[in-house]
């Protein structure tokens, strides 16, 4: 079952993304959403597995193929009162147990798979017609098994990239510890989505209506 996630929450997810939304990685996801992409967090109760892996969250571009994607637009943007560009879907059972820099990574996680796409020169795109972003879903920096890494090292660059990105002290750099200095656990969140979508034009301008009740358009 899906719930949309409560914007007056104080730990919940909106007030956590509001957080996250002035550290420096995030400041593509800024961008776009001060220019009126929008965004949804739904809380997903139940099992949730895929391939054998418990899921723990999902960032995706919502859209359907087929003749029933003006139903699912539909009933998408009267369920959440607007059509959102990015869904992020949060594992309840996860959220309920997780303490509040795990929750913070979780998001953290989701959120920097909500990216503005890009030409082949590296330059933002924007829709020829209503000149608004054209969203796109980030993949993970690193694609690997273990047992690769075990064996080889860090035998490319995306490796290595991310063998340096490991924070040596292993503690979170959060706002949220700033002045506390709580020893958190460390963090062990590991995520898996469904494949991203493709990059480009998921859907047409049509959906972009009714963002009014964007909770971050306050
Ligand atoms: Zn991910």
């Amino acid at each position: 079952m899906f719930t949309i996630a409560e914007i007056e929450d104080d730990a919940g997810p909106w007030e956590i993304l509001r957080r996250i939304l002035a550290y420096p990685e995030m400041v593509e996801l800024k961008e776009l959403l001060d220019s009126d992409v929008t965004l949804a967090i739904l809380i997903r109760t139940g099992e949730w597995n895929e391939g054998g892996r418990g899921i723990l969250g999902t960032c995706s571009i919502p859209t359907v193929s087929g003749k029933l994607r003006p139903l699912f637009e539909h009933m998408l943007e009267d369920w959440i009162g607007y059509f959102p560009d990015f869904l992020i879907t949060l594992n309840a059972d996860f959220w309920e147990e997780a303490n509040p820099i795990t929750r913070e990574a979780l998001l953290f996680h989701e959120a920097k798979h909500a990216g503005h796409a890009k030409d082949q020169f590296g330059s933002p795109r924007f829709h020829r017609e209503t000149g608004r972003p054209i969203t796109c879903i980030v993949p993970h920096d690193l694609e690997e098994f273990n047992a690769v890494v075990s064996r080889y090292g860090a035998w490319k660059g995306d490796v290595q990239s991310f063998l340096d990105a490991v924070n040596p002290s292993q503690k979170p750099h959060s706002a949220l510890l700033e002045g506390h200095g709580e020893n958190f656990p460390h963090i062990e969140a590991r995520t898996r989505e469904r494949a991203p979508a493709p990059t480009g034009e998921p859907y047409g301008e049509e959906t972009f209506q009714r963002r009014s009740n964007h909770p971050y358009q306050e």
